[in-house]
């Protein structure tokens, strides 16, 4: 099988090769896959720029796939049936989609919904399903969009894309935070109302609590963006805390917490319950099939061209999403 391979002997060294399928890790469904994703955890892994692989190398990395069950030792899947795997290690500790075959735990698997494609699938990937996670994570907070308006922060990359079209399909004011001038009118025909730079929320208020200006929030920056979305919030407004592309130290007071009721709702993809997997895929699914997703950007690559994709997504020079056909 054709398969992108970190390898470590002892310098970092990526490889596109063809490796023996005796090699894939244990696991009681062997996949074909069709397609995966580029995420910002799959970026750093390739380019060696952050410690996302916790494997032994050689190392096949991508942390999404999907693709067709080819072999089953358990009766929850059969040949021939349509699977999603995201998370759970997936291209972190485990071989990951970066190969035209995959082993995976029955129970880490999860059923296509009917009416998504592996690459329409792969398009949302993880980044995709964080979004979800989060746009459920503010339903849940009880957040309407009479409420006031939600921030989504890294608004022109995977997660804040996603999650921008979501929120305005469900009706809510988006104000979209980017630094990237040349994703603007991308931004407003996701559907967001207002958009506004980094800059806007990369000092938080000199007071504690500033003006309360969120009712909820989907941040994918982390850092001074987040502390300065936590002394914004609207009373009881959710925030949900996804990613740290700019930043993974948070320095904060409990004022929003005790004084505005705000949540702070960590969102890990990783882990997520398959329940929680099943609604948050059909979420998306829905999202496809209402069009609600169409204008979120698609660009698709080779396995050959991701160390050079890998390179311009941790770059931040990425817009949307990126899907790997194997
Ligand atoms: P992308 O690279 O596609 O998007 C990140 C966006 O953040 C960029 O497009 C850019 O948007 C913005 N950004 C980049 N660098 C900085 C910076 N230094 N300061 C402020 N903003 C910056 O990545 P993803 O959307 O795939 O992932 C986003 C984040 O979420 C990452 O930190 C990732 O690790 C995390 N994540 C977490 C998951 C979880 O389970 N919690 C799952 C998936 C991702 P713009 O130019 O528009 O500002």
């Amino acid at each position: 099988m054709r398969a992108l391979l970190i390898r470590r002997d002892p310098d970092h060294r990526v490889e596109i090769t063809d490796v023996p399928e005796t090699d894939l890790p244990e696991g009681d469904v062997l996949i074909d896959v069709s397609h995966s994703s580029l995420n910002y955890k799959d970026g750093l892994a390739v380019t060696n720029t952050g410690k996302i692989v916790r494997g032994e190398f050689p190392f096949v990395p991508g942390i999404d796939l999907a693709g067709t069950v080819a072999e089953s030792a358990s009766g929850d899947w059969s040949p021939g049936d349509r699977v999603i795997l995201t998370g759970w290690g997936t291209g972190e500790n485990r071989w990951g989609g970066y190969a035209e075959r995959a082993r995976a735990s029955a129970e880490h698997l999860v059923a296509m919904p009917k009416n998504l494609s592996p690459e329409i699938a792969m398009w949302m990937g993880t980044a995709g399903f964080t979004a979800a996670l989060s746009v459920l994570a503010i339903r849940d907070g009880e957040v309407s969009p009479e409420d006031g308006p939600i921030v989504v922060t890294g608004a022109s990359g995977g997660v804040g894309s996603v999650a921008v079209a979501l929120l305005a399909a469900d009706g809510f004011e988006v104000h979209a935070v980017t630094g990237t001038e040349s994703a603007h009118n991308y931004l407003r025909s996701l559907g967001a109302a207002e958009i506004l730079g980094r800059e806007a929320l990369a000092t938080p208020p000199d007071n504690p609590m500033g003006a309360a200006t969120w009712a909820g929030a989907v941040d994918s920056v982390g850092g001074t963006t987040l502390e300065t979305i936590l002394a914004t919030a609207k009373r009881h407004a959710c925030i949900a805390a996804c990613g740290l592309a700019g930043g993974h130290v948070l320095s904060t007071t409990v004022f929003p917490f005790i004084l505005r009721g705000v949540a702070l709702q960590g969102i890990d993809s990783n882990t997520a319950t398959l329940d929680t997997r099943r609604v948050a895929w059909n979420l998306l699914a829905n999202a496809v099939a209402s069009g609600a997703l169409d204008d979120v950007e698609k660009t698709v690559i080779r396995l050959d061209d991701v160390p050079a994709w890998a390179e311009k997504i941790v770059a931040g020079e990425t817009l949307g999403r990126v899907v790997v056909e194997l």
